[in-house]
């Protein structure tokens, strides 16, 4: 998917005020001798631009407005390290309330819908920019936050929300709740937009089934606005992206080459109208892949791929490189075990070993389960884990995000 003209026309508009700002970016183009770009070769000549050096830049560094534009700050919280600040100009919060409210066009949301909000708000991008698009569309937002899940069931009935935002590891544990306490016919709701954790098509089919709701995957990262720059629509062939805010390529993580149209690779995004803090290649580590052709629904915006991991997750175990994706590809092929697995991988006796925990009913048996799932990954990546199987509801459900991979071999 090549950049277009009238893309490249903006972005050597973001190049200018870079340069005329002398903010982090513009002196780093400006040691580059980069004044302007006229091709699209040209454009896959720009250098990236890196998470680490953002955190470089901190606090205000980005800042390529004039500070009296900026109307305020998001932070991307880091787990380690030095965070990365965000400004935002009003032109800024306005684009990103416009993207928003049109993923919610896109999933067939109206001014009538009630939507529930459970993304935190704070300084993070992520409950905030699910109200500012509710109330640019003119839904009713009911901005609950995360946790007190007793709480949140209270309000979804007496409220009768018909839209629910969250991560997927917290709509499974609503969907969970819902069934225990027996209250699915006194929930109204009808779609979840949940945000773009990776997330399988079993967990899907868990919170489809368990809620009866429709549901979309919607991206969006702190550094480029937020969530709400691409949505999936109702034929639910990958996200549709706002190319008209930005710009995605897809390269290969390691070598930073762009790849075919269809190929997996890394998410790389440029910013065309940001004023705050524009971002030219930013790499996002977010694996996915352009979907080639037009979408049956006719919209004109490019799709990619739901999120497969982050070039991080990959694991390089006995040699061999293994993504999450690939054994949670495997495990589907089991309608027997639960969508919650868990991997961990630690250092014994010299080796790499792989442990893979899946939830079952106690009507399997489990060794033979253990025996069959064990065989298939093998034959997958190359080499046998062990599979414990475990009473379903052992595995930790969590709030935000589950840990699905834990290394011990680092610990
Ligand atoms: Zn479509």
């Amino acid at each position: 998917m090549q950049i277009s003209k009238e893309q490249l026309t903006l972005v050597n508009d973001r190049i200018q005020a870079l340069l005329k700002s002398g903010s982090f970016y513009g002196k780093k183009l400006a040691e580059a001798g980069i004044s302007s770009v006229s091709s699209p070769e040209e454009f896959c000549k720009l250098p990236f631009s890196e998470k680490n050096d953002l955190r470089e830049a901190y606090p205000l560094g980005l800042m390529t407005a004039p500070e009296e534009e900026i109307v305020r700050i998001h932070s991307s919280s880091g787990t380690t390290g030095t965070p990365v600040i965000i400004p935002y100009t009003q032109k800024d919060v306005d684009d990103w309330a416009t993207m928003f409210a049109r993923c919610y066009e896109v999933a067939g949301i109206t001014k009538k819908d009630r939507i529930h909000i459970t993304p935190g708000y704070g300084l993070w991008t992520a409950g905030i920019g699910f109200q500012l698009g509710c109330e640019k569309l003119g839904a009713m937002a009911i901005p609950m936050g995360p946790g007190n899940t007793e709480k949140q069931l209270e309000m979804m009935q007496s409220l009768g929300s018909t839209v629910l935002c969250s991560t997927s590891s917290y709509a499974l544990l609503l969907t969970e709740e819902i069934e225990k306490r027996g209250i699915r016919d006194k929930i109204k709701l009808k779609k979840g937009v949940i945000g773009s954790e990776r997330w399988s098509d079993k967990m899907r089919a868990r919170i489809h089934d368990g809620l009866g709701i429709e549901l979309y995957d919607i991206y969006g990262l702190t550094e480029i606005y937020g969530p709400g720059i691409g949505i999936n629509c109702e034929h639910n062939t990958g996200m549709h992206i706002w190319d008209d805010f930005i710009y995605l390529e897809i390269i290969d993580p390691q070598t930073g080459e762009p790849v075919p149209d269809g190929d997996f690779g890394e998410i790389v995004i440029t910013t065309l109208v940001k004023e705050g803090a524009p971002l030219i290649r930013y790499r996002t580590h977010d694996l996915s892949r352009i979907i080639p052709g037009e979408c049956p629904c006719g919209r004109h915006y490019p799709r990619i791929d739901v999120i497969q991991g982050r070039t991080d997750d990959m694991m390089k175990i006995k040699g061999v490189n293994v993504f999450p994706k690939q054994i949670e590809e495997v495990l589907a092929n089991f309608s027997e075990i639960s969508s919650e697995y868990q991997i961990r991988i630690s250092h014994l006796d010299g080796k790499d070993t792989m442990r893979i925990y899946v939830e079952t009913n106690g009507s399997v048996d489990f060794n033979g389960l253990s025996k069959r799932i064990a065989e298939q990954v093998k034959s997958r990546i190359g080499f046998t884990p062990i599979v414990k199987v475990v009473e379903i509801g052992v595995l930790p459900r969590s709030m935000k995000k589950t840990a699905r991979v834990i290394d011990e071999r680092y610990d």
